[in-house]
């Protein structure tokens, strides 16, 4: 129920004497445990950032994966025997690499990061879209791999490796990119990538209805295959995106959570939504300068110093801190504007549009939009359907004059879920969440407020960003330690306010 046995790892992988008959078992949480495996000649130590789990192991190889897999019967059908009746997605994972090697990573439709082992060999994966972040550090003392970056902080800069990028900060650990297996043998230093994804480049042309189904059937089968039988919430802002996807889970007991603040709120959009398709709502309204305040949490989950996607990533920290209970499956409606170039509502060429929706695709990784630990951190699993494989495949490559089309922005996904929401949500024009929530007007105003010039707000706030950073990424500081009013004051007190680029 809920989210994954695994969300997150931190992992140690040294050169030494194989300890043949050890069962490798990861048994505790939060803590470092030795995992042992027997044939490969590695030895392991690593830690569960949640929940306790087996990790899987057969005919030398062994994989640890954060995450979880989607359209599991299609896989198991194309691995074969071997993967009859297999549940666990890391077991999937094995039984697909026993069949295919590091290429079946190409097979893979998930929310995961994944580390293999076979013989000398380490292998670092993330999923098509690197929604779960993957960080590797390789240095002298050996070879360290987290899903996080703080996890990493100690030892010096990490040697280049292909298929990774620096990250900002000065934790000098590596990121694997999206879509990308690296594989490293410690023991030589030999390392090299493969692509698993790349965003599609090349457009189809279809006729308006045969498009329409095409969207509605691959967004349909995502959610589906988003849901494990238990409860869910979708967070639900009453724009086309989340209603979408809250239409389509077509379960009971669906939870729908809207929130607002003081300087703003959808309510009644959400409500509309929830009332029509029936799913129990609620509503949270908070501070907009308490939400503001949060921002230290959204730095620590997202690990990032982009002042702009940090006022989205903001406020659903917020939302899922407030949330009841724990261990909740959450769906949102992220990322759909990135494939459908919903940001772009003020685009009317399509050359413009096509332009935007490539740049977009080929720049989304790194920004770690979708990174679990958002959810995480409060005890809850996020996914986000717009974002499984085939439903960007099918978004990213339809013409554009399938987007904006009869004068609408993100035509094609509102035409497709025209008979399951009401004609208001349908026609409804895109609001942000930082737009609806207050989020970036009222950073900026308490920025002006505390004596920051106007054309100095937008470096502010990244100097804001860089130094919460460091602070909860650099020296693994809680989140909870760092005071949003304290950094401000540094921030304006320093000099390089005016050199801040
Ligand atoms: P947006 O920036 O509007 O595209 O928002 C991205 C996703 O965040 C939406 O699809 C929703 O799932 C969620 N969301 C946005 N605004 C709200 C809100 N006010 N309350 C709850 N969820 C929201
Ligand atoms: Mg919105």
């Amino acid at each position: 129920m809920g989210g994954p046995p695994i969300t997150g790892f931190s992992i140690r992988i040294t050169t030494g004497e194989p300890q043949a008959g050890d069962a490798p078992t990861l048994t505790a949480t939060g803590q470092a445990v030795a995992i042992n495996v027997p044939a490969g000649g590695l030895h392991w130590s690593g830690w569960a950032l949640t929940a306790s789990a087996p990790i899987p192991s057969a005919d030398g190889v062994t994989v640890v994966l954060a995450g979880e897999l989607y359209h599991r019967d299609a896989l198991r059908v194309a691995i074969g025997p071997s993967a009859d009746g297999v549940n666990d997605d890391a077991e999937l994972l094995l039984a697909c690499w026993l069949r295919y090697g590091a290429p079946g990573l190409r097979l893979l439709d998930g929310r995961f990061a994944a580390v293999v082992t076979e013989g000398d060999t380490v292998v670092a994966a993330t999923d098509h879209a690197g929604t779960v972040p993957l960080y590797v550090r390789h240095g002298q003392d050996g070879l360290a791999i987290a899903t996080e970056a703080k996890a990493l902080r100690h030892g010096g800069p990490s040697e280049p490796l292909p298929g990774t990028e620096s990250v900002p900060g000065n934790t000098g650990v590596r990121r694997v990119r999206a879509g990308t297996a690296v594989a490293v043998v410690p023991s030589s230093g030999k390392a090299s990538a493969i692509r698993t994804w790349l965003p599609p480049e090349h457009r189809i042309v279809l006729p308006e209805e045969e498009a329409v189904r095409r969207v509605y059937t691959v967004l349909d089968e995502a959610v589906r295959s988003r849901l494990d039988g238990g409860p869910v919430t979708v967070v639900l802002s009453g724009g086309i995106d989340s209603s979408s996807v809250a239409a389509l889970t077509r379960q009971s007991g669906v939870e729908t959570i809207s929130l607002g603040t003081d300087a703003g709120d959808e309510f009644e959009a959400a409500r509309t939504v929830a009332d029509h398709i029936g799913t129990r709502h609620s509503e949270f309204r908070v501070g907009s300068e308490d939400l503001v305040r949060q921002l230290p949490w959204a730095v620590a989950a997202a690990e990032i110093i982009d002042a702009d996607v940090l006022e989205y990533l903001l406020p659903l920290v917020v939302m899922y801190r407030l949330l009841p209970g724990a261990g909740r499956r959450i769906l949102t409606g992220y990322g759909a504007d990135i494939p459908l170039g919903g940001m772009h509502r003020a685009t009317r060429r399509l050359d413009s549009l096509d332009t935007v929706i490539s740049d977009d695709m080929n720049t989304f990784d790194g920004l770690n939009e979708m990174s679990p630990v958002l959810g995480c951190l409060a005890g809850h699993w996020t996914t986000h359907p717009y974002w499984d494989r085939s439903v960007l495949d099918v978004l990213t490559a339809l013409e554009p004059g399938l987007k904006r089309r009869h004068g609408r922005d993100k035509w094609v996904l509102r035409e497709a879920m025209r008979d399951l929401l009401p004609e208001a949500t349908v026609s409804r024009p895109k609001l942000g969440i930082h737009e609806g929530s207050g989020t970036t007007s009222v950073w900026t105003s308490m920025l002006l407020d505390a004596g920051v010039a106007a054309a100095d707000v937008p470096r502010a706030k990244r100097a804001m960003a860089i130094a919460i950073h460091d602070r909860v990424v650099g020296q693994a500081e809680p989140p909870a330690d760092v005071s949003f009013d304290d950094v401000l004051r540094d921030v304006i007190a320093s000099p390089s306010l005016a050199v801040v680029k």
